[in-house]
C-alpha cells in the first residue's frame, strides 16, 4: 500500500516483485508454525489476490480490443492473437475475451468511461470475491434468463447480485445449482428461445483425432437439423432381412453410414463448387513407384496416410485424384504465360500444402487463394515453386503485419516480423512440415 506507481509497467514490476516475495516469504516451512486458522486465513486471502488480477487481464484484453491490435499485427481477433503469443489454448483465450467484454468498463465517446455490462460480478472480482469460473457461470446464466424472459435493466441488476451473493458462499457445483432454481423459477415453462437465439448459437465442429477418426460436435437451427434429419433417416432405415441375415447394425451405426453415402454420393456427383479450378475432390499425393509397384502410402489433403490398395479401390469409385508430387513441376508449369494455376498446379498446391500455409492457420484447402510468393508482375512465375496457399485473410493482411512469404527447398516458408519475440527464422507451417516427411517416407 501507498507506493507510488507510475505506468503500468512500472506497477506490473512492482507485482513481479512483490510476488517474488512472497514466494521467498513462504520457503522454507515458513508456513508450517501457523496455526489452522492462520493458515486457512492465508489461504483464503491469497486465493482473493488471484481472482483480483483478473481485473488486470480485462483491462488488457479490452485495450487490446479496441486498439484494433489484432487487425494490426495480421491475426484474425483479439483470442486468435492471445492464443498465439500466450500459448494458450483458443477456448481459454475466447472465455477471457468474453468475460473481458462483460466485465471491464466500456469506453464511451463522449465522455468517462460507462461501468462493466455486469457491474456486480465486475465489483467483486475487485476486492477477489468471485472467481473467474464463478463469473463465467453468473454471466452466462443472466444471459440464459434474459434471452428468455424481458427483464428491465433494474431487474436484472438485482437478479446479479443475488447471484454474486451466492457466489461469495459456494463453489461452483453448488452455485449451480443455485443459478439453475433461480433460472427455472423464472422461466418455468422453459420458454423456447427465439429463432435469432438459435440461429446465432449455430455451430458445427468436425474435429479428428489422433487416430485419423472424427469427433461431430454442433448445435443446428430448426430449419437445418430438420433437413439432415429428413435426409439422414430415410437412408438410414435398417436394411430388411435378406440372405445375409438382419441388419445387425445400432440406430448410432446406421445413421453414420447415411451421412458417409450422403457425403460419397454429392463428391460423385461433381456438382461441389469449383475452388480455384479444383473441383471439391479427396486429392491424395504419392510416389509415381510407389503407384506402379502397388505398395506404401499416399497422403490425403488432411494429412492422413492412405494405404496404395485402399486408394486404388476408392479411385475406382470416387474423385479421388492421385498426384505424383514433381518437386521439379515439370509438367506442372505454365512459366509467364498465365497469371492464373491451372488444375493440374492447384490440384499439387492442395497436395502440398493442404491448407493455409501462414504459420498456425489451419483453413482448409477449398477456401484458401493461390498467393504468388515472387509477384508475377516482378517476374514471378506461375508454377509450384512460386506458389503457395493462403486464406483470404492471410493473404490480405499477412504484409502489412510484417510478414514475408519464401521458398526454401520448394516449400513455402514465412519470416516472422520484429515485433514477434523470438528467432525471426522462416517458419514452415507443421502441416506442410509432416506432409513432406510423409512423403519423403511414403518415396
Ligand atoms: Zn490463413
Amino acid at each position: 500500500m501507498g507506493t507510488v506507481v507510475n505506468t503500468p509497467a512500472d506497477a506490473l514490476r512492482a507485482l513481479r516483485t512483490a510476488v517474488s516475495d512472497v514466494n521467498q516469504a513462504v520457503s522454507n516451512g515458513a508456513l508450517a508454525p501457523l496455526t489452522k486458522r492462520d493458515l486457512l486465513d492465508f489461504m483464503a486471502e491469497f486465493e482473493e489476490v488471484r481472482a483480483m488480477l483478473s481485473v488486470t487481464d480485462h483491462r488488457i484484453v479490452r485495450a487490446c480490443d479496441d486498439s484494433r491490435l489484432a487487425e494490426r499485427v495480421g491475426e484474425r481477433s483479439t483470442s486468435s492473437l492471445m492464443a498465439k503469443v500466450l500459448r494458450i489454448a483458443p477456448g481459454e483465450a475466447r472465455a477471457r475475451v468474453k468475460a473481458a467484454e462483460l466485465l471491464a468498463p466500456r469506453p464511451s465517446p463522449l465522455g468517462p468511461e460507462l461501468p462493466p455490462v455486469r457491474e456486480h460480478v465486475a465489483a467483486a472480482q475487485s476486492v477477489g470475491q468471485v472467481t473467474t469460473r464463478q463469473a463465467a457461470m453468473i454471466n452466462e446464466s443472466l444471459q440464459g434468463i434474459e434471452t428468455a424472459c424481458p427483464l428491465s435493466p433494474g431487474e436484472s441488476a438485482a437478479l446479479e447480485e443475488t447471484m454474486v451473493g451466492h457466489a461469495r458462499q459456494f463453489g461452483p457445483r453448488e452455485l449451480q445449482a443455485c443459478l439453475h432454481r433461480m433460472e427455472s423459477h423464472l422461466n418455468p415453462d422453459g420458454v423456447l428461445p427465439p429463432e435469432a437465439v438459435i440461429h446465432d448459437r449455430r455451430f458445427l465442429h468436425l474435429v479428428q483425432r489422433r487416430d485419423g477418426s472424427y469427433v461431430i460436435e454442433g448445435s443446428l437451427t430448426r430449419a437445418c437439423g430438420a433437413q439432415l434429419w429428413s435426409v439422414l433417416s430415410s437412408l438410414a432405415k435398417p436394411r430388411p432381412s435378406d440372405v445375409t441375415g438382419p441388419d445387425l447394425r445400432s440406430p448410432g451405426q446406421r445413421m453414420h453410414d447415411a451421412l458417409d453415402d450422403v457425403a460419397g454420393r454429392l463428391l460423385r456427383s461433381g456438382r461441389l463448387p469449383h475452388s480455384g479450378g479444383t473441383p471439391a475432390t479427396v486429392i491424395v499425393t504419392i510416389d509415381h513407384a510407389a503407384l506402379v509397384r502397388g505398395t506404401g502410402f499416399g497422403t490425403t489433403t488432411d494429412g492422413q496416410p492412405l494405404p496404395v490398395d485402399e486408394l486404388l479401390r476408392l479411385a475406382s469409385e470416387a474423385d479421388v485424384i492421385p498426384v505424383v508430387l514433381d518437386r521439379a513441376g515439370a509438367v506442372l508449369s505454365s512459366g509467364r504465360a498465365s497469371r492464373v494455376a491451372t488444375p493440374a498446379q492447384a490440384t499439387a498446391l492442395y497436395a502440398r500444402d493442404g491448407g493455409c500455409s501462414f504459420p498456425g492457420c489451419e483453413i482448409p484447402p477449398e477456401w484458401c487463394e493461390k498467393h504468388h510468393v515472387v509477384e508475377w508482375i516482378k517476374g514471378g512465375f506461375t508454377d509450384l515453386d512460386n506458389l503457395t496457399l493462403v486464406c483470404k485473410y492471410h493473404h490480405r493482411n499477412f504484409q502489412a503485419a510484417g510478414w514475408t512469404c519464401l521458398m526454401i527447398n520448394n516449400l513455402p516458408h514465412w519470416r516472422p516480423p520484429d515485433w514477434l519475440p523470438g528467432s525471426n527464422d522462416p517458419v514452415l507451417h507443421h502441416r506442410i512440415a509432416h506432409r513432406s516427411e510423409l512423403y519423403e517416407q511414403a518415396a
